[in-house]
């Protein structure tokens, strides 16, 4: 079972999963995290990252694992490699393609099979789990958005907000599983909001609907 929370890069999806996933006692799924682990492993095979062949095979040879907040790809600890704007850019163009998507769908399905998961993505309420109980959709205008990334990581703004787009774009005009709310889909603006009202309102949310 799972609380699905989508949305663009920088919205917040991550602080407000991870918090409201601890309040209820349920466990924190990243899908964006695998996404980027399919981009590191790629290029560091120096497969083509728009080949959709040679990146679906990646996707169905890596072992990605989540433990204690820690990320590892084949065993190895990439919570920070998976982070840099590099590993950002590539994720977004590896997750374009059908083959790595169904990889990484089939694989989250089965860890949110397993139990009581608050999943954060793009496509979490969409595809991944069109019956999830209680989908979220968070939105913040581009520069809030851009100024956050840009507070946490050092970047300067500019660069954040430029490359915060080109993202967007790509993940809201691919073919597959483009990033849009389902239709059943809560849709709260984040923008001069603090994180704490947000994640009162998605926990209000849950307990409504009894989880
Ligand atoms: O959420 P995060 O910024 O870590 O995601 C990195 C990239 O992975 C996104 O820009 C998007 O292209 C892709 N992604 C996706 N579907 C998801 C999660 C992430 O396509 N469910």
């Amino acid at each position: 079972m799972v609380i699905a929370i989508d949305g663009p890069a920088g919205a917040g999806k991550s602080t407000v999963a991870r918090a409201v996933a601890r309040e209820l006692g349920f466990t924190y799924l990243d899908s964006g995290a695998m996404y980027r682990c399919v981009a590191l492993a790629v290029s560091r095979t120096g497969a083509d990252p728009d080949d959709g062949d040679a990146a679906g095979e990646v996707a169905e040879r890596v072992r990605i694992e989540f433990d204690d907040g820690r990320v590892s790809l084949d065993g190895e600890d990439v919570s920070a490699a998976i982070r840099t704007p590099e590993v950002s850019a590539l994720a977004s163009r590896v997750s374009v393609h059908p083959r790595v998507r169904e990889a990484l769908v089939a694989e989250q399905r089965r860890l949110i099979a397993s139990g009581r998961y608050v999943a954060e993505g793009r496509d979490i309420g969409t595809v991944v789990s069109p019956d999830a109980p209680l989908k979220v959709f968070l939105g913040a205008s581009d520069e809030e958005r851009a100024r956050r990334r840009a507070a946490e990581t050092g970047e300067p703004f500019e660069e954040v907000l430029r490359a915060q787009r080109e993202r967007d774009r790509r993940d809201r005009e691919r073919e597959h599983a483009p990033l849009r709310p389902a239709e059943d889909a809560v849709e709260l603006d984040t923008t001069g909001l603090p994180v704490e009202e947000v994640v009162a309102r998605v926990v209000e949310l849950a307990r409504e609907r009894g989880l």
